[in-house]
């Protein structure tokens, strides 16, 4: 199913460390609405102003997931509203600093750790979104 022209619900709760494990991520109704303000107000203005693929890395993280991956506690991508994603054709810094300045989000984390780096995004569909950003944030 479709969230946005270019994101399904698949993409963005798809898991390799859920299905090794036998986690059941299958979202609810309120977390497949946050995932679609997600890509509506974020992934998808970013789709298409970069006319290349998106990889979503992690998406949506049931309680169970979350705990295995070694999530926040409290983490957004516990309700669908954030994501985790690489863009291989571009400069991924650029891709940043783009959605910092051009993009409405709630938190914009360019993150990384030894092995490698990725863009955390959320969006909060209920308006109060802080536009708090990190440019260098250790994962
Ligand atoms: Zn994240």
């Amino acid at each position: 199913m479709k969230l946005t022209e270019n994101f399904t619900i698949n993409e963005l709760t798809y898991s390799v460390t859920a299905e090794a494990n036998n986690i059941d991520n299958r979202p609810s109704v309120e977390v497949i609405a946050n995932l679609k303000a997600l890509c509506e107000n974020v992934l998808q203005p970013l789709r298409n102003h970069l006319g290349c693929p998106i990889i979503i890395t992690s998406g949506y993280r049931c309680p169970q997931l979350n705990k295995k991956i070694g999530g926040k506690p409290n983490s957004q991508h516990l309700k669908g509203q954030a994501a985790d994603f690489v863009v291989p054709q571009k400069n991924l810094k650029d891709v940043y600093l783009y959605i910092k300045s051009f993009l409405s989000y709630d938190q914009l984390l360019f993150e990384s750790d030894k092995k490698q780096k990725w863009i955390h995004v959320s969006f909060c569909q209920n308006g109060h979104n802080r536009h708090q950003a990190v440019d260098n944030y250790p994962a």
